[in-house]
């Protein structure tokens, strides 16, 4: 039943208003501390704004797109794949998630930290409804992933989350103009032939500086602030540089390697699946790019857009499967991240369910195949500072932190450099910093802080929606930063090519 009446009205109490106090019953009040309280440091150098008002982001987010509208959605939950009530009781409430949680981090409020929306996922499931305060919560979640690195009852909020959000996409009904932002970013976003058609006008967009004297006349700022995130985010667009179907391995072949070359990395960052297939073949790799792939599902998969991720991945499993593969590499975090997730994601599925699972078991990330089978190409000299940022897909969902590391540091003079609060996210998320682009800033500019504090030359890492956020990020404090994609400094170094190749973008 969808009830739109006025907020607060009817005889349900406001979920969020009773969750409140039924958790502050249960959270004693030194646990519901501020962000600096429990132990978020506020970087040297960081700008004076970011987070001196703890709430700010979220009194906009809550403006952008969502008026509230007083929906309420009782049950809150239907009963195909509900936030699981085993899940939910792992969690003991010790509160060593909150200090690694970018929202908890930023506003202090415990509705906005992993604890808090696992409580609301809970009272959801006992009777509440969900109304538009719970589907903030939850939709101002990034999916990040760091409370699962960082709880000790080993809380699967992945899990969690996930089956939230596909309740919410099937029952809550957003705005109007929410409706119409988020059916543009999946009616484009994860076809890549749609995306090469957009490739054209953007260049001529950034060619004529339209752009950058739009945004110095301010007329950018007069844009919704979600379209004006999407064209700040916009990547810089040079050739395309496809990879071949098949790229055959240097030397004697170790492996045959499927290669997925994704929706947006495929379109806008073609040099990045180039360098991957060059250090995969220069390390005894046969590496088969299918022409026939399509996107693996994840910007779907982690919106809670089930059924489209479903599709998605039986398209994969179906592509790799035919193409005989022994392991199937990412180069993108967030992908790796979904595609290892197939087994769940079909388990109800008897034609796909055993297929999928055996498909995630193969999926790799590249610097973990790379780890994995040893470097067989020598490595030359690249003397460079650099500062390695873990994409929160590689590093907490995925568990992957030692190996990048590891295949960066076999470089002869590359100087690895640490970045401070490593495991808070830098605000991309997938389609986070789009749908929610005020939090996206403050963490944008946050991270950006720490990048600039290890005085390194190049920022690293292994998401191409990271690089966009924070070059962005840089961009506002008036700064570049040469970035590359792990790979392009792999391939660098096997190629033998100077450090200006990567440091002069
Ligand atoms: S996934 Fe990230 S943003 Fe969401 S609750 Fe966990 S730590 Fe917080
Ligand atoms: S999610 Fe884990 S770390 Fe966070 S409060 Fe629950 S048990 Fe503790």
């Amino acid at each position: 039943m969808t009830d739109n009446g006025p907020a607060g009205s009817g005889s349900h109490p406001s979920p969020s208003d009773g969750a409140r106090e039924a958790q502050e019953s249960r959270v004693p009040a030194h646990e519901r501390a501020s962000a600096t309280q429990v132990g978020a440091r506020g970087p040297e150098g960081l700008p004076d704004e970011v987070g001196a008002e703890p709430g700010q982001a979220d009194r906009a987010t809550e403006g952008t797109g969502r008026p509230e509208a007083g929906v309420a959605v009782l049950p809150a939950f239907d009963d195909h794949h509900p936030p699981e009530q085993e899940l939910i009781d792992d969690c003991v409430h010790c509160g060593f998630c909150l200090p690694t949680c970018p929202t908890y981090v930023l506003w202090g409020e415990e509705m906005d930290s992993p604890r808090g929306r696992i409580y609301l996922m809970e009272i959801g499931r006992q009777g509440e409804p969900m109304n538009d305060e719970m589907v903030r919560h939850f939709d101002q979640c990034l999916g990040c992933m760091a409370c699962v690195t960082a709880c000790p009852s080993g809380v699967q909020y992945g899990k969690l989350i996930e089956a939230t959000r596909q309740q919410v996409e099937r029952r809550y009904p957003r705005s109007r103009r929410d409706r119409a932002f988020r059916a543009l970013v999946f009616r484009l976003f994860p076809y890549p032939r749609r995306l090469r058609l957009l490739r054209g006008p953007l260049r001529l967009y950034q060619r004529s500086r339209v752009g950058t004297l739009a945004r110095r006349a301010g007329l950018l700022d007069r844009l919704p602030k979600r379209l004006s995130a999407m064209e700040r985010l916009m990547p810089d667009l040079g050739r395309l540089e496809p990879v071949p179907e098949v790229t055959p391995a240097d030397g004697p072949r170790r492996r045959r390697v499927g290669m997925l070359t994704g929706c947006i990395q495929r379109v806008f960052f073609p040099e990045v699946n180039a360098a991957t297939a060059r250090v995969l073949a220069a390390d005894g790799c046969e590496v088969v790019a299918p022409a026939g792939q399509g996107c693996c599902g994840a910007l779907s998969l982690h919106a809670g857009r089930e059924a489209e991720a479903q599709a998605f991945a039986r398209a994969a499993i179906e592509t790799f499967e035919a193409a005989g593969v022994d392991q199937v590499v990412v180069n993108a975090a967030g992908c790796g991240s979904a595609m290892k997730e197939y087994g769940h994601l079909l388990r109800d599925d008897p034609a796909y369910a055993d297929r999928a699972k055996a498909f995630s078991d193969q999926v790799r990330d590249l610097s973990e195949l790379l780890v994995e089978l040893g470097p067989a190409a020598p490595r030359h000299p690249l003397p460079i500072k650099v500062a390695w940022h873990d994409a929160c897909h590689l590093g907490h969902a995925q568990g992957i932190r030692a190996q990048p590391r590891t295949a960066l540091r076999a470089i002869p003079g590359l100087d690895l450099r640490e970045i401070a609060e490593s495991e808070i996210c830098c605000g991309s998320a997938g389609i986070y910093n789009l749908v929610e682009p005020e939090p996206a800033t403050e963490l944008g500019d946050r991270k950006a802080a720490n990048v600039l504090a290890t005085g390194a030359d190049l920022l690293v890492t292994s998401n191409p929606g990271c690089l966009l956020q924070l070059r962005n990020a840089l961009e506002r404090r008036g700064r570049h930063l040469p970035m590359a994609h792990v790979a392009e400094v792999l391939d660098a170094s096997v190629r033998g090519a100077q450090p200006g190749s990567l440091l002069d973008r």
